[in-house]
This record gives structure tokens, C-alpha cells and sequence, in this order.
């Protein structure tokens, strides 16, 4: 008696959902990213002061340059008052254009 060979259907194999969905990408781990926050807005500093040669020496580099927004958290308009008043004190050599 020819048999008939049961012919394999296609078994849907249950496909494991694969693809990672949702979840966007949140950093988390030993270096949690902090909220920074402006420190001329936290001490309510309107003006950025050249005087002020010793904070603004707080903004720089160990090289003598400016520490960007990022590294720092200033906000926008402290960054600019920042930069023009480090390079004023510079021009009066209270800070180092570039120290060794
Ligand atoms: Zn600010």
C-alpha cells in the first residue's frame, strides 16, 4: 500500500519576538549622568565679572582654556558672559592665554 507521505507543512515555529521594541536608550550605571545646573544661575549671578578672576580661573582648563557648556552645565548666556570675561582677563593678564 502506497502510503501517503504526510507532506510537512510549514510548522510555524514559535518565533520569539527578537527585536527589542519600546525602551529607548536611558544611560544608567556606575556614571550616572547628574543634573548640572548653571552656577551663575545658582548663585544668581546676572553679570559674569573679568574681576572675578579666581571663579573664572574655576572655568578653565589646568592649560589655561575654557571649559565648554557641556563640561561645566553653564547655561547659554553665563557661557557667553564667561568667555568674554576670561578673555578680558587675559588681555589684563590676570589669567594665563595658555599655561605650561
Ligand atoms: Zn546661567
Amino acid at each position: 500500500m502506497p502510503s501517503a507521505t504526510p507532506t510537512a507543512a510549514p510548522a510555524p515555529a514559535a518565533v520569539a519576538p527578537s527585536h527589542s521594541a519600546g525602551a529607548g536608550p536611558k544611560r544608567r550605571g556606575a556614571f550616572a549622568p547628574r543634573r548640572k545646573v548653571c552656577r551663575f544661575c545658582a548663585e544668581q549671578i546676572r553679570d559674569v565679572d573679568w574681576k572675578q578672576f579666581q571663579l573664572l580661573r574655576t572655568f578653565t582648563t589646568e592649560r589655561g582654556k575654557i571649559l565648554s557648556s557641556r563640561v561645566t552645565g553653564t547655561c547659554a548666556t553665563h557661557q557667553r558672559q564667561l568667555s568674554r570675561a576670561i578673555m578680558r582677563a587675559r588681555h589684563l593678564a590676570l589669567l594665563p592665554f595658555v599655561s605650561n
